[in-house]
This record gives C-alpha cells, sequence and structure tokens, in this order.
C-alpha cells in the first residue's frame, strides 16, 4: 500500500527536493557551494523575517537548541524554561545539563501556559539570564503565547528570549526581528519539507553581547566560529552538502508560493481537520490549538494508541499517538509542510474507517464532510 506520512517530523519530501538532493557530490570549499550556502542563508533569514544570522548545523533541532544554551549561558545562570508538554521538558533538562539555575514555569499539558504566571516568575528573577519557550508543543498540539513573552523580555537587556519554533516557524507568520526574539531555532524535518539532519538557529545582537561573557563549554557548537565562517558562506566543519542542496529547493518552493500563501494554506488545513474531528464527534485535545498539528482527545471508549496503529497497521498511514501519560489518551494529526487539502480529506476517511474498526461509534463520511465543507467555506 502507498506509505503516508503525517507525524510531526518527518515530515514528506516533496519530489522536487528530492531531485535536489540526488545531483552529484560538490565539495563544499568551492563557488559552486558557496553559492548554494549564500541562497540558502538569505532564504532562512526571509522565512525568519529577520536580519539577525541564521546559522545552518549539520544536527537535529535538539543540537541547535543545544548550541544555544553552549554558546550564550554559563553554568548557574538562571534560566525560565516554560513549558507545558515534552519539549518545553527537554529545554528545561538541557539547561540543567548545563548547570544552569532553572526556574520552571510549568503547566498542565493542553493547557495554554499563563502569561501572568511568566511575568511573576521574571519579577521574582530579575537575574535572569535567558527564558525558554516553544511556540508549538508538538506533544500536544498547544500555541503558546510567544509574542506575549517576547513583550516582557525584548526590553531587559540582559535575558534572552529563545524560541523552540521547530514546528512553527514555516507555519504561522513568526517576525524574530518585530518581536525581538533573540534565539529561534528550527529543523529541516518539519515545515521546511526536508529529510532530518540540519538544525537552524538566529542569534539576534544582544545574544552575540551575551556570548562574550558566556562561560559553558563549546567546540562543535561554538557560534561565533560558526557566524565567523558562515558570513563568507562557509562552515566551520563539513556541512551536510546533499540536505543543502534540497533546502535551497524547499526555500525556492516557499518563495515561490509566497510565505503568507504558505501561512494561509497551514491555516486552512489545521481548520478543516479541526472541523473534521468535531464531525466525527470527537474533540481537540489543545486549549489554543497549533495550525501545525492537531491532537484529538479520546473519550475512555477509544484508545488513540490503538487508532495510531491502526492507520499505521492497516492504512499504511503515520500519524502519532500519545507522548508519556498521553499515550491512550489522544492521537495526533500533524499537517505541517507538503500537504494540501486532500492530504487532509484522505486521513480523515481513514481514521473514520479505523475508528470505526475498533468499535467506536461514528458516522461514516461525517468528518470527511466537515473538512470539505470547512474548504468550500460552507
Ligand atoms: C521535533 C521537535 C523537536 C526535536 O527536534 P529534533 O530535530 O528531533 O531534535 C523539538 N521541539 C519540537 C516542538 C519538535 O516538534
Amino acid at each position: 500500500m502507498k506509505y503516508r506520512l503525517l507525524a510531526p517530523g518527518p515530515t514528506p519530501v516533496p519530489e522536487r527536493v528530492l531531485l535536489a538532493m540526488g545531483g552529484p557530490m560538490l565539495h563544499h570549499r568551492t563557488p559552486a557551494f558557496e553559492q548554494v550556502f549564500e541562497q540558502c542563508r538569505t532564504g532562512l533569514q526571509a522565512l525568519y523575517q529577520t536580519k539577525n544570522d541564521v546559522l545552518i548545523l549539520a544536527s537535529s533541532g535538539t543540537g541547535a537548541f543545544e548550541a544555544g544554551i553552549a554558546s550564550f549561558l554559563s553554568p548557574g545562570d538562571k534560566v525560565v524554561a516554560i513549558h507545558n508538554g515534552k519539549f518545553g521538558e527537554r529545554w528545561a533538562k538541557m539547561a540543567k545539563a548545563y548547570g544552569a539555575n532553572v526556574v520552571e514555569v510549568k503547566t498542565t499539558w493542553g493547557k495554554v501556559t499563563p502569561i501572568a504566571e511568566v511575568k511573576a516568575a521574571l519579577d521574582a528573577n530579575p537575574d535572569v539570564r535567558a527564558v525558554f519557550i516553544v511556540a508549538s508543543e508538538s506533544s500536544t498540539g498547544v500555541r503558546q503565547p510567544v509574542e506575549e513573552v517576547s513583550a516582557l523580555v525584548k526590553d531587559r537587556p540582559d535575558t534572552l528570549l529563545f524560541v523552540d519554533a521547530i514546528t512553527a516557524l514555516g507555519v504561522w507568520s513568526i517576525p524574530t526581528d518585530v518581536l525581538g526574539i533573540d534565539v529561534l531555532v528550527t529543523g529541516s524535518q518539519k515545515a521546511l519539507m526536508l529529510p532530518p539532519g540540519l538544525g537552524f538557529i538566529s542569534v539576534s545582537d544582544k545574544a552575540w553581547k551575551a556570548m562574550e561573557r558566556a562561560k559553558n563549554p563549546k567546540f562543535y557548537f561554538d557560534l561565533r566560529r560558526e557566524r565567523d565562517n558562515q558570513r563568507k558562506n562557509q562552515s566551520a566543519f563539513t556541512p551536510a552538502v546533499s540536505l543543502m542542496m534540497g533546502l535551497r529547493e524547499a526555500l525556492l518552493m516557499l518563495k515561490e508560493e509566497g510565505h503568507p500563501n504558505v501561512f494561509d494554506r497551514h491555516a486552512r488545513l489545521a481548520k478543516a481537520t479541526r472541523a473534521a474531528v468535531a464531525g466525527m464527534g470527537l474533540s481537540v485535545f489543545a486549549e489554543r490549538p497549533a495550525d501545525s498539528i492537531t491532537s484529538v482527545q479520546c473519550p475512555p471508549t477509544l484508545n488513540g494508541d490503538a487508532v495510531y496503529k491502526t492507520l499505521r497497521d492497516r492504512y499504511n498511514i503515520t500519524i502519532a499517538g500519545g507522548q508519556d501519560h498521553l499515550k491512550d489518551g489522544v492521537f495526533r494529526i500533524a499537517h505541517l509542510g507538503y500537504f494540501d487539502e486532500l492530504d487532509i480529506i484522505t486521513v480523515v476517511a481513514a481514521i473514520e474507517m479505523a475508528v470505526t474498526e475498533l468499535k467506536f461509534p461514528v458516522t461514516l463520511g461525517a468528518g470527511v464532510a466537515a473538512a470539505q465543507k470547512s474548504f468550500l467555506g460552507k
């Protein structure tokens, strides 16, 4: 059966991008590759809406976040880690591994972090060096209040805002410079429609200044060395040449579609998916759903892990199950990257068939019809 991938990373890779990566190997110390590098850098800056450096690393998104912690912080630094899911928890753990003094602003999974709690943590800790937030918490599908948090951090000269935008950049507009985001991280295998293996990190002037006093150990992820090389369209170490050939093509595709149209498309797909969930008599788990992933709350009579496994085994579709304590309670449909309207119709149809096989009562076609109506504006 045809394979269909609707997980929050890796996501499907367009044929054009696959072809761009299939050419002969290019040496990275050549004018031809420098040109690729330059197009990747400027394309990323456009998507990030920034004049800052956006550095390209041969790592997953987690590596790019680690590069930020290693480069801009010191052992003992106070960090406010905002978390309400698996990925936010990861950054708190990572900061602790580097010896940071982590103040956790923790919210129940599925809920949005109340901005008042962030403000209280900042007011109580004037010496905070960094605030971490996950724009789209992929484990639950919640969209976090990045704009409001950025307003709290922007004018604090010694506090950096780190944003994990791994399933947000390329899904909705994130104006890095307008919001004053110091460090914005994403990875290749989500909305950027590439295979896994590249991490991206933007760095503000405030962060470069902080790097002068930062004492965390670093070598591969020393961003100052990367900056000095990448400004010359080189990298300190061997770059992921083929992935960057693909990156240039993917960025070109996004530019051709037009970034506002890319964001509109994601909003449209997300809205229809949510309508389909309601049409099937189910509900969305996230209090404020992100346009990248729809997490579906399962009633006690429906096991989320069984839905995930039925789609996998019976229909060759990979969605995502729930993580940790949500393993049986939710399933997640990702629609970020290379997706269109009929991809949504297909997965909804398959879910209706899967839950029917699992003896959950659903009117066949009700979710599909709800999605179709949403697309047609009816
Ligand atoms: C996928 C994901 C990550 C992890 O990225 P890797 O590329 O697997 O290291 C981190 N944060 C969020 C929100 C993600 O969706």
